[in-house]
């Protein structure tokens, strides 16, 4: 099919949540490239929005995933699933949980936490504490209750009533988040560096200043780890850049390099309050996505990919900083390792994104006002220093 025929297609048949989507199909993808219909190669700086964290076909992932499909792929979690306990022996090896749960999705491992969070006050006799405080700009999810903790009125607007009980409360503000925290208050939930408003990390003190709070208090903190976890911000959760460490975290984009699964990891005695009966999934922690989930985090773990953002994450935003020496339209450039947003002093991003793209680069914008980098965390200096020259002729020319 062509390009036109695919976009007919789509037009006519799928539902028009994407809108008029970037005039684009792809057909294959090798590391860091992807080539399109007609043999153009595309550099990918977002990499399915933070989730091909090992590149396009990785061999280790590819090879996981065709020899779990010849074995078998599903099966329910009525059984025991090998490739589910040895995922969960490694997040649980390699982080400050105790114990995990598999989901499809991002919003769904924070829907299970949200659940259990309101579950585990209800079993300890406190069942009117079920309200959670979520910060203004955060991110959590499109499913309607994590659509109610998300604190943008963009993405709630049109589905109101909203899932009753989450209220947001503005970023860096510690007085806004003791005076909004009552006897009805289970947890805070938040993203310790926010991705789709445009990449914004939270103080370093004001995370220990929440942690601190929701100890003193005696309410959980639940970290939104989704976007920001797996090494995409040079350490291998968000949250080792605070010196703190969340009762509840959750994961997904990166986590199958690609395959979809999410997890939702817990400390004791938080996660024992799920008990038989209390959450499920049909399709989570499936045979097939888990042995793709153990490829990929064993394989950011093996070859040190943590290391590379933080060390080639600091190069690229060094590099960023040089151009906004030469570019008035560079406002600011934010983010930690391989999470990088540039805000722009005008509304360009849009128009960025597309020369961006006719240029071979993929890059993704937030608003008018700010374009979006996450690459894959295997980036070599030279795709970084390729990727530098092309921004900088397309600035000169915007
Ligand atoms: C992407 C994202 C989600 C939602 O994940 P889905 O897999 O799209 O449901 C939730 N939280 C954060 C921080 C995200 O970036």
């Amino acid at each position: 099919m062509t390009l036109n025929e695919i976009i007919a297609l789509d037009k006519k048949y799928h539902l028009n949540t994407f809108g008029d989507r970037l005039p684009v199909c792809f057909t294959k993808g090798e590391g860091m490239k992807l080539w399109d219909k007609d043999g153009k190669v595309y550099y990918d700086f977002l990499a399915g929005i933070a989730v091909n964290a090992l590149g396009h076909s990785h061999p280790v992932l590819v090879n996981a995933i065709i020899e779990q499909a010849q074995k078998f792929i599903h099966c329910s979690n009525y059984y025991y699933i090998e490739p589910q306990a040895k995922l969960a022996q490694l997040i649980v090896e390699n982080s400050c949980c105790d114990k995990v749960f598999f989901a499809n999705s991002g919003a769904e491992a924070n829907e299970g936490a949200i659940k259990l969070a309101r579950l585990y006050f209800r079993k300890k006799g406190f069942p009117e504490k079920f309200e959670i405080i979520t910060l203004e700009k955060s991110f959590h999810g499109r499913t309607l209750a994590t659509l109610a903790a998300t604190g943008q009125e963009k993405y709630q607007k049109n589905y109101c009533p909203l899932t009753p009980k989450f209220l947001s409360v503005p970023m860096n503000d510690i007085d806004a988040l003791d005076h909004a925290i009552t006897e009805y208050t289970c947890a805070v939930m938040l993203e310790p560096i926010q991705g789709e408003s445009g990449v914004n990390p939270a103080n370093v003190d004001y995370i220990k200043q929440v942690r601190k709070l929701c100890d003193d208090r005696g309410i959980l903190l639940i970290l939104d780890e989704v976007q920001c976890g797996l090494g995409r911000t040079g350490k291998m959760f968000g949250y080792e850049h605070f010196g703190i460490e969340p009762d509840i975290f959750t994961l997904a984009k990166a986590l199958g390099g690609g395959f979809p699964i999410g997890a939702l990891c817990a400390k004791e005695p938080y996660a024992s309050a799920f008990e038989p009966g209390d959450h499920g999934s049909t399709f989570g922690g499936n045979p097939l996505a888990c042995s793709a989930g153990f490829a990929a985090l064993s394989t950011i773990i093996n070859d040190n990919l943590c290391d590379n953002s933080a060390i080639m994450g600091e190069y690229f935003i060094n590099e960023l900083n040089s151009l906004k020496e030469k570019h008035d339209i560079i406002k600011e450039v934010r983010g930690k390792g391989f999470m990088i947003g540039v805000e722009l002093s005008q509304p360009k991003a849009v128009a960025i994104k597309l020369k961006c793209l006719e240029a071979g680069y993929l890059i993704g914008s937030v608003g008018e006002n700010i374009i979006r980098m996450l690459p894959p965390l295997i980036i070599t200096k030279e795709d970084i220093d390729g990727y530098i020259a092309a921004l900088d002729k397309v600035l000169s020319e915007i």
